[in-house]
């Protein structure tokens, strides 16, 4: 299953960057314009990872923060705050409030979907620990079994990597080479 990113920006040429790229990256991406609707999307579905812009009208990101931490049911949820405020002061303000990370405006493409997929490695052992899953493959990296609807299939070591790997990056398309 493609991890789902909710993401908080007002800015729309920021969000339409944002959604295109983290589309293209294989992320089902569902985007907020504020605070208030961030909540109500919250109550319908979690998401895998939360992209958090901290300067929102109405109710702040970090506001936003504090709310998903303080609940049982979304309290999991990792956060990415993004912030045009660089000072060490408001990173460890971020942070204390429950941020996983922290990234200042203006930051590259290719930082933030390293971010994303760190914070995602960490946050989700099936995609990083010793099961990895996908629909209804399971792969198992101890036992170096994979089963599909329950069924075990055989594969060879070279298609078990391949698998392993392919499994890590749902969506994404790899060269030949690579
Ligand atoms: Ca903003």
């Amino acid at each position: 299953m493609a991890a789902r990113i909710l993401v908080t920006e007002d800015e729309e040429a920021l969000c339409a960057l944002l959604e295109y790229n983290l589309t293209r990256e294989g992320f089902e991406v569902t985007l907020c314009r504020n605070g208030e609707e961030t909540l109500d999307a919250l109550k319908d579905e979690k998401p895998d990872l939360l992209l958090l812009d901290w300067m929102l009208p109405h109710v702040s990101g970090i506001e936003i923060c504090r709310q998903v931490r303080a609940r049982a049911e979304m309290r999991d949820i990792p956060i990415i705050m993004l912030t045009a405020r660089g000072e060490e002061e408001d990173r460890i303000r971020g942070l204390d409030t429950g941020a996983d990370d922290y990234l200042t405006k203006p930051f590259s493409m290719t930082e933030l979907l390293a971010r994303v997929r760190a914070v995602l490695r960490r946050s989700r052992p099936t995609l990083s620990g010793d099961i990895a899953t996908f629909g209804d493959i399971i792969l198992d990296r101890e036992t170096r079994r994979v089963r599909r609807a329950d069924r075990e299939i055989h594969v060879g070591p070279t298609e078990f990597r391949l698998l392993d790997c392919l499994l890590q990056r749902p969506g994404r398309v790899y060269s030949r080479e690579q």
